[in-house]
């Protein structure tokens, strides 16, 4: 064996999960396709990432946290979510919880760079950069994971290589794919009025627009749309492109410039099969790739790999095999309980709320009101928002 873990995937999760097993004592090895300085200095890549207060708890346990920058971490205090024009709004906010913000906003390549800094630290970390996966050979006992740099040898192969994940495919692990038929374009715009750190999410007809308040004077603009209709928009001039987004959002906040550069993700929500064969098992957006609507991909897939470090911290306290199917089986059952809900919620929303024929309109215009009438409805989402539970 050359280490105790191979994992495939050097984005966020896998080196969170590369952390968390390393802080067991085993000797983990990543492979990632990009080349180092790719994740040393990791580019924006127009994401911002509402991070729950239990997913700070992680980052900060890993160790990864103190490597964000203070000035680039934004709070949110309140969310708003609205229907057509004008209409009433739901909204969350943190009023009698006795803290300062729902969440923290912070870039996703800040996030990936964080973790990356404190993976070069850890003495049982090794990172292969600059090394794609080819495909996984199962052995007696064993898994060899055949890269263009050779191969490794390990007790358990971990894939988190992301959400069109090829390894869980040549695993033949199948997955629920569904196509949303539409894209997303994200970027950062500065404008004259102030945000007050309030994020809105608005569903407006032939549009979702959603406005992430950054520091900086500036907020994240996510535009959802039909896939053509976001390519004009990402090649469109930026004097125009400024006028057009300015006019989308409704000229709420003023003056707004293009001030990053603009990126385009298709929305494809993706959900595996199983998340474990004997010595291999599937983390992050390989495992549950979410629409971000609700802003719980990454949440989920650092909720997930901390499951995993625990059921592997349980199994090696009873001298079990940290590679066997009744250990990884375990992780598999609770990391379903806590996305499978989740999942389907977020289709049936992300659904509901891109559809413009009129009982859709009536149907979003008097649910967001009932609901912001609803006292014990909007604790509970707002909890689920915050997701305060302590960290292990
Ligand atoms: C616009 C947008 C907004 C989002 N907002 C939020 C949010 O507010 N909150 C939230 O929680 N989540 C959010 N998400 C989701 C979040 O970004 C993802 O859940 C997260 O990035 C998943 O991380 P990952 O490490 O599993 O996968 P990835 O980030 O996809 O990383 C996979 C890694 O594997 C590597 N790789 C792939 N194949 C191979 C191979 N064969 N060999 C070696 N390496 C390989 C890739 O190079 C990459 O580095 C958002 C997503 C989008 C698109």
């Amino acid at each position: 064996m050359q280490s105790d873990v191979t994992i495939i995937g050097g984005g966020p999760v896998g080196l969170a999960t590369a952390l968390s097993l390393e802080a067991l004592g085993l000797s983990v090895t990543v492979l990632e396709r990009a080349p180092a300085a790719a994740l040393a200095e990791a580019p924006f890549d127009g994401r911002e990432i509402a991070l729950t207060h239990h997913s700070v708890g992680v980052l900060k346990a890993l160790g990864a946290w103190p490597h964000i920058p203070e000035v680039a971490i934004s709070p949110l205090r309140e969310a708003r979510v609205e229907t057509g024009r004008r209409n009433h709004p739901l909204t969350f906010d943190t009023r009698g919880r006795g803290v300062e913000a729902l969440g923290y906003l912070v870039s996703n390549h800040l996030i990936r760079r964080a973790l990356y800094a404190q993976a070069t630290q850890r003495p049982g970390i090794t990172i292969k950069a600059g090394t794609a996966t080819q495909y996984v050979r199962n052995g007696r006992g064993d898994r060899t994971v055949i890269h263009d740099g050779g191969e490794e040898t390990s007790r358990l192969v971990v894939a988190a290589d992301g959400r069109f994940s090829q390894i869980r495919r040549m695993q033949r692990i199948g997955a629920i794919m569904h196509d949303f038929h539409r894209s997303m374009l994200v970027c950062r715009m500065a404008h004259e009025s102030p945000h007050h750190h309030v994020a809105t999410q608005w569903f407006d007809e032939g549009q979702t627009v959603a406005l992430l308040p950054v520091n900086g004077g500036a907020s994240s603009i996510v535009l959802t749309l039909p896939p053509d209709r976001i390519e004009a928009l990402r090649l469109m001039e930026r004097d125009a492109f400024n006028d057009q987004i300015m006019q989308r959002v409704g000229n709420r906040l003023g003056r707004m410039r293009l001030v990053s550069t603009r990126h385009v993700y298709p929305l494809r929500g993706v959900y595996a099969h199983r998340f474990a064969t004997p010595g291999f098992v599937l983390v992050g957006d390989a495992a549950v790739g979410m629409h971000p609507i609700t802003a719980h991909g990454f949440n989920l897939g650092l909720k997930g790999q901390e499951t995993l470090a625990q059921e592997i911290g349980a199994a090696m306290e009873k001298g079990e095999e940290i590679g066997s199917l009744s250990v990884l089986r375990r992780f598999e059952r609770r990391h379903r309980l806590a996305t499978a809900p989740l999942f389907a919620a977020t289709n049936g929303i992300a659904t509901l709320y891109t559809r413009d024929e009129r009982p859709f309109r009536e149907l979003r215009r008097v649910g967001l009101q009932v609901a912001d009438a609803l006292s014990p409805f909007k604790r509970v989402v707002t909890d689920m928002l915050m997701d305060r539970q302590k960290t292990a």
